[in-house]
């Protein structure tokens, strides 16, 4: 039997649609044309279009990961100003937002400071800093994640729920300081935070270094238990500094041509 040596445009949209090969399915036209016209050898048009393929999954990944993410809109890096937080090394977060040194063997980073100090812009910055180099991320608020773990408990789907967890590499607890009496005394977040321990990375911000933690867990044995699993193996940042809000107004009050009040290492040991 002879073939046919026209391509079937329509069959074959079928047959990539059926192989899940959507960036091959709009563009080979486009590559082939090109391929046609400077023809190319038959190996370079397939090694051509499988390449746009996976560049374009990678891309849709990391895209899916941003939504899943819920980082704070905005906040990234290159708009944190490093000066601000003179105790913070750039360097260091730059080769945190690497990874692979920490999130594979699930060590944590911590970031205390009182408010305003950036903590929520640094930690979603980090967050987004590490999907764009293909991890999973979720930023939520400690308060907002421990209610939906209660709500897990009571429908006796806690563990599922921790685990479903573990798709992410890291998990930003911000504000850990915040959640209440009665959603400590379920001491779910002892549960979460046992479950990760040297297995899956946390990134936990709060106004007060462990101090007030009395208060997130049940009893004063569980708190010990929670701030030893998250400190064993931790990198702490501690962003003592003037609320960045209030700077910025008093700066504006101020006007322009005046030296900025930053924080300098010597009015911070002071
Ligand atoms: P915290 O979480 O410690 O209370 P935030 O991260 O919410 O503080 O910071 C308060 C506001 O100030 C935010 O709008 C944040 O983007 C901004 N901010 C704080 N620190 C910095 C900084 N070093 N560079 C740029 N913006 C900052
Ligand atoms: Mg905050």
């Amino acid at each position: 039997m002879k073939t046919n040596p026209a391509v079937d445009s329509a069959k074959l949209s079928l047959l990539l649609n059926e192989l899940r090969l959507p960036a091959i399915q709009v563009m080979w036209p486009q590559f082939a044309e090109q391929a046609d016209k400077e023809g190319w050898p038959a190996a370079r048009f397939l090694a051509a279009i499988t390449e746009h393929e996976l560049a374009e999954r990678d891309r849709r990944r990391i895209e899916r990961h941003l939504a899943e993410a819920r980082l704070l809109p905005g906040k990234t890096l290159e708009t944190f100003e490093f000066e601000a937080v003179p105790m913070i090394s750039k360097a260091q977060v730059m080769a945190i937002t690497a990874g692979d040194t920490w999130l594979e063997k699930g060590a944590n980073l911590l970031l205390f400071g009182p408010p305003g100090g950036g903590k929520s812009h640094l930690a979603s910055a980090i967050g987004l800093a590490l999907i764009e180099t293909g991890w999973r991320v979720m930023f939520t608020r400690t308060t907002d994640l421990v209610q939906k773990l209660q709500v897990a408990r009571r429908e006796l789907g806690l563990e599922a729920a921790i685990n479903r967890l573990d798709r992410f590499h890291l998990l930003i607890l911000d504000d850990l300081a915040y959640v209440t009496k009665d959603q400590a005394e379920t001491s779910v977040l002892f549960e979460l935070i046992s479950a990760r321990y040297e297995r899956r990375s946390m990134l936990i911000t709060a106004n007060q270094p462990f101090g007030e933690w009395g208060r997130v867990f049940p009893d004063p044995a569980m708190t010990l238990a929670a701030v030893d699993r998250l400190v064993h193996h931790a990198t702490i940042f501690e962003l003592n500094v003037e609320s960045y809000r209030r700077r910025e107004a008093i700066e504006r009050k101020r006007g322009p041509g005046r030296p900025p009040s930053y924080a300098t290492p010597a009015n911070v040991a002071s």
